[in-house]
C-alpha cells in the first residue's frame, strides 16, 4: 500500500531528514513508526500525504508513483488519506458533528450522507451522545476520538498519525491505540509515528525506527 524506494528529503537548510529510506507497508498492515525527536517521522508521514515531496527517491501510494500526482491532484489523493494529529486541531467554536463533517463538508456531500457518515463514524469512535457538545467540555481522551473520527469520515483506505497520545495518560493511550487496531481489522493500512516505545512494543505490530534519518533494522 505504501513504498518506499531509497527516499531522501533534505531541507532547504541542507538538513537531511530523511536518508537513503526503503520501506514496504502491505495493505492489511498497522506499523509503529519511532524514533527520536528529530528523527524523521513526521517528514516521512508528510511525503505520504504530499505535504512535502522527496529532494532523491520514489514514493508510492497504492502502486501510484506520487511524483506523477501534480498540485490539482493532491486534494484527491489525501481523500483516501486519514490523518490525525497529536494536538486534535479542532475547531473549539463548533461542536463535535460539525467538527467530524468538515471533510465531507469540504468535499461537497449532501446533507444526509454527511449525517450518516458522522453518525457512523461517531459511533466507532463510541462519542454517538456527544454530537452536540463543543469540544472543550470533552475530556483530552474524547477530543483525540474526535480528531480519529474526522480522519476516518471520508472511509480511506490509509489512516496516518502523528503522536496520537502524546498527551494522554496511558490507559487513554492503550484506548486510542485500540481503536487504530479496530479500524485495522477492517481493511485500513495504518501507520502511527510515536516515541511511547512501553506502549507500542506491548502490542503486536511491526515496528519501524528511524535515527537522524535512517532506517534501524526492522523494516522490510
Ligand atoms: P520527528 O517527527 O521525528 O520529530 P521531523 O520529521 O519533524 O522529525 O524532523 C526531521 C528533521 O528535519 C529535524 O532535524 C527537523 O528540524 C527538520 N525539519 C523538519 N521540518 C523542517 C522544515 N520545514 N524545514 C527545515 N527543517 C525541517
Ligand atoms: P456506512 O456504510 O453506514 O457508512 P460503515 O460501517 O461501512 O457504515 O462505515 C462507517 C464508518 O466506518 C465510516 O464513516 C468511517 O468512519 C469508518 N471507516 C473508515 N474506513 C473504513 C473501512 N475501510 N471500512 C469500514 N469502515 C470504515
Amino acid at each position: 500500500m505504501i513504498q518506499f524506494e531509497r527516499v531522501s528529503k533534505r531541507y532547504e537548510e541542507g538538513h537531511d531528514a530523511l536518508r537513503e529510506i526503503s520501506l514496504e507497508i502491505a495493505r492489511d498492515e498497522l506499523v509503529f513508526l519511532t524514533g527520536h525527536s528529530g528523527a524523521g517521522k513526521s517528514t516521512l508521514l508528510r511525503l505520504i500525504m504530499l505535504m512535502d515531496r522527496p529532494t532523491r527517491g520514489k514514493v508510492r501510494v497504492d502502486g501510484r508513483d506520487l511524483s506523477t500526482i501534480g498540485s490539482r491532484g493532491i486534494p484527491l489523493h489525501r481523500r483516501q488519506i486519514g490523518v490525525v494529529f497529536q494536538n486534535h486541531q479542532l475547531l473549539y467554536d463548533r461542536n463535535v458533528f460539525d467538527n467530524v463533517a468538515l471533510p465531507l463538508v469540504i468535499a461537497g456531500y449532501d446533507q444526509r450522507e454527511i449525517g450518516r457518515r458522522v453518525r457512523a463514524a461517531l459511533d466507532k469512535v463510541g462519542l454517538l451522545a456527544r454530537e452536540r457538545a463543543l469540544p472543550v467540555t470533552l475530556s483530552g481522551g474524547e477530543q483525540q476520538r474526535v480528531g480519529i473520527a474526522r480522519a476516518v469520515v471520508g472511509r480511506p483506505r490509509i489512516l496516518l498519525a502523528d503522536e496520537p497520545t502524546g498527551n494522554l495518560d496511558p490507559n487513554l493511550s492503550a484506548e486510542i491505540m485500540s481503536l487504530f487496531e479496530a479500524f485495522n481489522q477492517v481493511g485500513v493500512t495504518v501507520l502511527i509515528a510515536s516515541h511511547d516505545l512501553a506502549l507500542i512494543s506491548r502490542l503486536q505490530h511491526r515496528i519501524i525506527t528511524l535515527r537522524d534519518g535512517q532506517l534501524m533494522g526492522g523494516a522490510a
